[in-house]
This record gives structure tokens, C-alpha cells and sequence, in this order.
């Protein structure tokens, strides 16, 4: 099939590959011509395991092209994924759709033949609507389709959640459209992944409504975690005995850190403007969002209760700073409101992340990117684990003191306590 991407960010370019690679010959757009020309140099603008090498695969075969050029890109393409962002408008929380209904105009320009646009973007419920209004203005006649297809891969874990993703989930009553998308979702469907067609608007809510549940399931143990912190209880054994109930699960029950990255911050907040536009008041969600709000100054509070309650001079790493591993991803990670209080509370921090230095910090006083681990951690009073990566799991602390034995707070409780107690180290973590 030929299909056009429109918008090669963490969901554009891992699905374009991804299609490129079950045969299709794809063509990805970005306004972003710095991007496009890094693409076309064989290059991969984000930290994505995997992504490189199908990329790269790929593009070399000709089934996967990167352009700006979005005229030409839609007027050759069958099928047009819209994979655009739609990050939090300030002030209100809804949504911004700019970019969507942008897109939506541009291709609305370039329709001569049959079209599928396909909504990948995670949009409120009804915005298929608007996308269609858009295209019509714009198109001649009503030659095309607007379908719903929500993305639910996870970064950093995007290429495996694209080829063996839980479910696909369609939003149209076109029964022509259903079939030409069944077909280009074959190859995965033969693999076990459930197919599940339901309206436009069902797909879009599905979408908000799973991740708000996502959002709603980590806040909840968190809020655990603080009451085990209280009365001694282990918030791991809590969340392990819960989860063995087959209703409740185990996934998404590990306390750590308020939830970040690009998608459950925003579209929690998304969810309930839009359920305020339709009278609907979503204080369960509504409640989370506070919750998690509360939860990074709540942190804040217990790095400065670690440290005695002087923060002022005191040297501290920070080990990871995404919102999690394996992604370069820094939206909404709890750690640039963690290292700026610190900074601004005047102490020293040293921070390394895998995936390299970050731009949020570089105007921050005090703040210091390490190369190394053993760099970050050299004579230091605290290091805080922030990030859960594969390297920071079997640490040989004796081997990183250098002069000064630190206190260690691990906020993805990755370590034993009783063990780290047996060995003499100053050891803290979430709801233990
Ligand atoms: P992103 O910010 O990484 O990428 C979006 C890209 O779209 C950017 O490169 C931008 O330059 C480009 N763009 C914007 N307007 C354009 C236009 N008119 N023409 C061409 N290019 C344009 O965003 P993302 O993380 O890939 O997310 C995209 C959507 O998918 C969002 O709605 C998001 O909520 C949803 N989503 C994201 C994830 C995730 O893990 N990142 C997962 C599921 C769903």
C-alpha cells in the first residue's frame, strides 16, 4: 500500500518504519527540515531501541522516503496518517489541535483521488468530526474517508509494541475502509493482535479513557506507597498481593515518581476539559491529576528530609533523567522540577542520563552533565536513582564512594532495603 506519514515524531517515524518494513512503501513528512535532512542522512532523531536499523534497512530499499514535501507526499499516497502532536494548550489544558487541523487542511488541498486519513494523533472525542469538516471545506467533492486508529505504543518499548501490539483499534462504519485497513494490519492480526472496530468517536475516547485508567492505576499506588512509608508496610508486597487478583492486575502497580512522559499528563487533563465541554465531571481523573501534582513536591520534600533539611551546598547526582528508559523523551519527567528546586535551593548536582546530555538544564546554575556514571557520583552526599535504565540496576556502591560515603534514594526501588541495610549503606526508597 502506499502510505504517507504526516508528522515523523516517536509515533510517525516508528510506525512509518514499521509499515515500511511489513512491505508498504511509505513516505514520512515533517515541517521540520532539520529532521528530514538528518533522516535522509541516515540519521535517527530520536532514542528509540531498534528504530536505526529498520530505518535505515528500509530507507536503503526505497520503501521508506522522508520529505517536507506534503503536497506531493498525499496527492501519491492511498492512505495518510495524521501522527501529529497534540501537546497541552497552557492555561486551558485542553488539546492544542493546531497542528492536527493543519494538517488536515493540507491534505484537504491535495485530494484528487480516494483518500484514508487516518487519525493516529491521540484527539478528544469528536475531532474526527472537525478533521472531516476541515477536508471538505478544502477538497472538491467527498472523496475520501476520516477514520480513527489510536496509537498505544509505549516509548522506548515502540518497535515490539508495534508488531505485537494488544489490540488495533479502528473507529469507522465504513465497511470498504475496515477491510483496506484489516489488510494492511495483517501481518500483525496473524500474530495475535485483536482487531476491534467501533465508531469514530468510540476509538478517540478509547484512547483518553485508557490512559487516564494507566495514569489513575500508578497515582493510586503511589498514594499506597505514602501510607506504607507511614506504617511500615513494603508497598511492593501490597502491590504483588493485589495484583495476583486476576480483576486488578500487576502492571502499572510499581511506585516511583509522579507519572510523566508525552502522553498520560496531557491527555488526563485533555480528557476532563473535554468532558467539561460535554457537562460531564471526571473527578476520578480530575483527582489523579491533583494527586500526581502533589506527588513531585512531595519527593521534593523527602530529598530535603534525606539530606537533613540542608539542601544548600550539598552535592547531588541524579541518575537518569527521562520520564523513563530507553527513550530520550524529557516531557513531563518528574526531574527538571527536582533538579531546578535543588538548583535554586543552591546545591550542587551532577546528573547523567544514557541518553546523553539534556537542553532543559543548561541554563540551570549548579547543574552539572556527567559522562559517566562514576563521574556523577564522585564525592557526593546523595544520589538519588531517578530513572529506572538497565545500567543502574546492579550497582557496586562500595566501588562509586570515592572519599565520601552518600545516602541513596532510589526512586524506582530497585534494590533490596534489607540488603543495603546489611551493607552498611544509607538506603531510601518509595514505600518501604
Ligand atoms: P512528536 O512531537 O514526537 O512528533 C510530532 C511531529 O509532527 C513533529 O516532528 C512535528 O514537527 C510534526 N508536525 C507538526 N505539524 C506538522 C505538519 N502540519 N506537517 C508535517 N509535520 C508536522 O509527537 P509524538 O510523540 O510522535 O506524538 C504524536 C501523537 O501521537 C500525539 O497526539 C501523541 O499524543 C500521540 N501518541 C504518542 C505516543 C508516544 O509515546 N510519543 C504514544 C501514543 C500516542
Amino acid at each position: 500500500m502506499k502510505i504517507c506519514m504526516i508528522g515523523t515524531g516517536y509515533v510517525g517515524l516508528v510506525s512509518g518504519a514499521c509499515f515500511a518494513d511489513l512491505g508498504n512503501l511509505v513516505v514520512c513528512v515533517d515541517k521540520n527540515k532539520e529532521k528530514i535532512d538528518m533522516l535522509n542522512e541516515g540519521h535517527i532523531p530520536i532514542y528509540e531501541p531498534g528504530l536505526e536499523e529498520i530505518v535505515q534497512k528500509n530507507h536503503y530499499s526505497k520503501r521508506l522516503k522522508f520529505t517536507t514535501d506534503i503536497n506531493n507526499a498525499v496527492k501519491t499516497s492511498d492512505l495518510i496518517f495524521i501522527c501529529v502532536g497534540t501537546p497541552t494548550l497552557k492555561r486551558k489544558n485542553s488539546a492544542n489541535l493546531s497542528f492536527v487541523f493543519k494538517a488536515a487542511s493540507e491534505i484537504g488541498k491535495n485530494i484528487k483521488k480516494f483518500k484514508i486519513i487516518v487519525c493516529k494523533s491521540t484527539v478528544p472525542v469528536s475531532t474526527g468530526d472537525k478533521i472531516e469538516k476541515i477536508i471538505s471545506k478544502k477538497a472538491k467533492r467527498k472523496n475520501f474517508e476520516v477514520v480513527s486508529n489510536p496509537e498505544f505504543l509505549r516509548e522506548g518499548e515502540a518497535i515490539r509494541d508495534f508488531r505485537f501490539p494488544d489490540r488495533i483499534v479502528i473507529g469507522t462504519n465504513n465497511k470498504n475502509v475496515v477491510r483496506k485497513l484489516e489488510s494492511l494490519y495483517e501481518p500483525l492480526i496473524k500474530k495475535g493482535a485483536k482487531f476491534f472496530v467501533t465508531s469514530r468517536r468510540g476509538a478517540e475516547l478509547i484512547k483518553y479513557a485508557s490512559n487516564a485508567f494507566l495514569a489513575t492505576k500508578i497515582s493510586f499506588i503511589n498514594e499506597v506507597a505514602n501510607l506504607c512509608e507511614r506504617t511500615g508496610v513494603n508497598v511492593e508486597e501490597v502491590a504483588i498481593g493485589m495484583g495476583l487478583d486476576q480483576r486488578i492486575g500487576g502492571r502499572f502497580l510499581r511506585a516511583g515518581p509522579a507519572y510523566g512522559g508525552s502522553c498520560f499528563p496531557k491527555d488526563t487533563k485533555a480528557l476532563t476539559v473535554t468532558a467539561d465541554l460535554f457537562k460531564t465531571d471526571l473527578s476520578i481523573i480530575k483527582s489523579v491529576i491533583k494527586s500526581n501534582d502533589k506527588r513531585r513536591l512531595l519527593l521534593i520534600r523527602r530529598i530535603q528530609k534525606i539530606l537533613s533539611n540542608g539542601v544548600r551546598n550539598k552535592r547531588i547526582a541524579l541518575l537518569g533523567v527521562t520520564f523513563k528508559p530507553n527513550t530520550d523523551d524529557m516531557r513531563e519527567s518528574s526531574s527538571p522540577s527536582i533538579i531546578s528546586f535543588l538548583s535554586k535551593k543552591k546545591a550542587k548536582i551532577n546528573y547523567y542520563d544514557p541518553s546523553g546530555e539534556k537542553k532543559e538544564f543548561s541554563k540551570l546554575r549548579n547543574v552539572f552533565y556527567c559522562k559517566s556514571l562514576k563521574n556523577a557520583c564522585k564525592n557526593v552526599d546523595l544520589v538519588i536513582i531517578h530513572t529506572e535504565w538497565e545500567e543502574f540496576k546492579a550497582l557496586d556502591f562500595n566501588k562509586l564512594y570515592k572519599k565520601k560515603k552518600f545516602k541513596i534514594y532510589d526512586m524506582r526501588n530497585l534494590y533490596s532495603p534489607e540488603l543495603m541495610k546489611k551493607k552498611g549503606f544509607q538506603y531510601y526508597s518509595i514505600g518501604r
